[in-house]
């Protein structure tokens, strides 16, 4: 369908250098996107590390876009954004400056190698289902038919134990909140 306008919601980690500025460096680079615009932001949330443990604990978040990207160049692009913000891959679920998984565009589903949505790992991801609940608690996964509240809730009675995703950082009210020319999103506590 080019040419249509896509709710895209779009997930962002950092755990390698300076994460706060990196991830705020990653959604001035997402909110600079032809054809997009940032609708909604979450809270920033710090997580332990889940799958490789021995590395740095997460920031992690999720962002709400509208684009007119057709889904691979919006991955391209996200890509290319990992790349300048210094991401290197050396092995999977390793250390990264920067990660930007699409998670969900509207009610698409794609399975590609090189593009799976929504992402195949979200209903088991703790940081990643509780942003987007703070974004659209009813939004309805186009694959399980439930909503993103019903998935977290699920998650959370089948894995008691899980780690728990903390609220570092709401995103920032004002306008102008600029350090090191970026605009900040999030202010580091
Ligand atoms: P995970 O996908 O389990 O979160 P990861 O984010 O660490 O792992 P990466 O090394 O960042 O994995 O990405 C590997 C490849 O995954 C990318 O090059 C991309 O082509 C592919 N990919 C498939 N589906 C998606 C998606 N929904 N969002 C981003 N990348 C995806
Ligand atoms: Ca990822
Ligand atoms: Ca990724």
């Amino acid at each position: 369908m080019p040419g249509s306008e896509r709710e895209v919601f779009i997930g962002f980690g950092s755990n390698l250098g300076d994460r706060w500025k990196l991830i705020n460096q990653a959604i001035e680079a997402v909110t600079g996107l032809p054809q997009s615009r940032l609708v909604k932001l979450s809270s920033l949330y710090e997580t332990a590390p889940v799958g490789y443990l021995d590395q740095g604990a997460f920031l992690n978040g999720v962002l709400q876009l509208r684009s007119l990207l057709p889904p691979r160049r919006l991955l391209e692009q996200l890509l290319a954004i990992e790349s300048r913000l210094g991401r290197v891959r050396v092995e999977r679920w390793g250390p990264r400056t920067i990660d930007l998984d699409i998670i969900i565009i509207g009610d698409e589903i794609i399975d590609r190698e090189e593009l799976k949505v929504p992402h195949p790992e979200m209903a088991g991801r703790r940081f990643v289902l509780e942003p987007l609940a703070e974004l659209a608690p009813d939004l309805v996964h186009p694959v399980k038919q439930q909503t993103i509240t019903e998935i977290l809730n699920q998650f959370c009675q089948a894995n008691p134990a899980a780690e728990a995703a903390f609220v570092v950082a709401p995103p920032v009210e004002a306008v102008h909140e600029v350090k090191d020319g970026i605009f900040y999103r999030y202010r580091q506590p």
